[in-house]
């Protein structure tokens, strides 16, 4: 609402401030506190409850300020309601630096609303002062709602103005979730209000103490809750590759540290004669192309089960959890005819790859050996040509001649 305020609003912001001080001044006859002490201790909980609002994710941020505000209107009377009201709105102003015109707004809005309820209550069949459960109860329920209508109310009123929308669709913009807080603070509020009747002061300290300890122990749940949560994103990040969002080397590292299952199938893709690629159409376009093959494996590829890894520059591995030997030559063949279908694919310079595959139990009996395996039967798939799948063969031993191999057919 601050920098770009239109004329209307600021004419209804000062039209609604002014009819807040009127039925103020209407309705106070002088603040019949109590002892200065629970003045005191009324301001110091406000205070703290304004300024201690509960944050949930971003969009929701909750006050308690109403568990004050509510006692000063039932137990002391529309005035020290009034007065507790406003306080409440400056705090919240001043701490959050806002603009005068809605803070004149806040004060106007929570003044009224505090008087509102007030007048709720007494048409309800409460007196201030002679409290009361369980014959407070309904009183005090009629209050709360005349508070919530007036604040939903003027705030609906106020935003649909600035906003030049209609009301209804402020109304419905309106949550489930600030409906709820309404009527849950507006209910802790009610039964702080009894105790204070019941107890005076030390009601006040008792519940109010209360309060603050288990809005500090919320917090704590809610900053643990958050902090959880970062460090999940932090680690999932820190497996993945920033280029691509394929999983990155640090991936592959756990997975190589973890058991392994009985079936277990892996590819090693390496792409055809890059560095021509990247030399003809630039790096930039080289990098899409790395994309558009992670994407491109995506799509052959289980979502849940498996998945793929940079392995390094235009090196990848595809796992394959469960899978036999069969399936990964079949996920293998799914990977070359998606590329054919990506743009890279129709250059001149054709985006093609060679892949190697090995299996648990066919080929080894661990992780290792199965990376190494498919990784040489990645070279001996560009050995026969590129543009192909080779199985590794156990035949070939690891000897380094692999390579010098003449193409042979498999
Ligand atoms: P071969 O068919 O034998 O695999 O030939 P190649 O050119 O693909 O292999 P080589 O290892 O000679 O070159 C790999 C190239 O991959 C070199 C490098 O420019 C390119 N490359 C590696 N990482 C990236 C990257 O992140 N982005 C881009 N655009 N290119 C990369
Ligand atoms: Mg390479
Ligand atoms: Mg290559």
């Amino acid at each position: 609402m601050g920098s770009d305020r239109n004329p209307t609003y600021v004419l209804w912001t000062a039209v609604y401030g002014a009819a807040a001080l009127w039925a103020a001044f209407i309705m106070i006859e002088g603040v019949p506190l109590g002892a200065w002490q629970v003045l005191v201790l009324m301001a110091l909980l406000l205070i703290y409850f304004q300024l201690r609002s509960i944050s949930f994710g971003e969009h929701f941020q909750y006050s308690l300020a109403m568990v004050i505000v509510f006692p000063a209107i039932f137990v002391y009377g529309p005035g020290a309601g009034a007065l507790f009201a406003a306080f409440g709105a400056f705090v919240d102003a001043v701490s959050l630096r806002k603009s005068w015109d809605k803070t004149l707004f806040n004060i106007a809005q929570l003044v009224l609303s505090a008087l509102a309820a007030a007048w709720m209550f007494e048409w309800a069949g409460g007196a201030a002062g002679t409290l009361s459960i369980p014959h407070g109860l309904l009183p005090m329920a009629a209050g709360a709602l005349g508070y919530s209508a007036v604040n939903l109310g003027s705030v609906t009123f106020v935003v649909s103005r600035h906003m030049r929308t209609s009301w209804w669709s402020v109304i419905r913009n309106i949550s489930w979730n600030g409906l709820l807080n309404y009527l849950v603070v507006g209910y802790v509020g009610s039964i702080t209000a009894a105790f204070v009747a019941q107890w005076g002061g030390w009601g006040l300290l008792v519940f109010g103490t209360l309060l603050v300890g288990l809005t500090e122990l919320l917090q704590i749940g809610l900053k643990v809750n958050s902090e959880q949560n970062l460090r999940r994103q932090a680690e999932e990040a820190m497996t993945l590759d920033a280029k691509t969002s394929a999983h990155n080397f640090r991936h592959l590292n756990q997975w190589l540290s973890q058991p392994y299952g009985e079936q277990e199938a892996v590819l090693f893709i390496d792409i055809d004669d890059f560095k021509t690629f990247n030399d003809r159409y630039g790096h930039h376009r080289g990098d899409e192309a790395l994309r558009s093959l992670v994407k491109g494996i995506r799509k052959t590829i289980r979502d849940d089960a498996d998945t793929v890894v940079r392995f390094g520059g235009e090196e990848f591995v595809v796992i394959l959890p469960g899978s036999a030997a069969e399936e990964g030559k079949a996920v293998a063949e799914r990977i070359r005819s998606q590329l054919r279908l990506l743009p890279e694919a129709g250059f001149e310079e054709p985006l093609t790859v060679s892949i190697g595959l090995a299996s648990i139990p066919q080929d080894c009996d661990n992780r290792h050996d199965l990376l190494k395996y498919a990784d040489l039967a990645m070279y001996q798939a560009k050995a026969q040509g590129k543009d192909r799948i080779c199985q590794w063969c156990q035949e070939w031993g690891e000897s380094e001649s692999l390579l010098l191999r003449p193409r042979h057919a498999r």
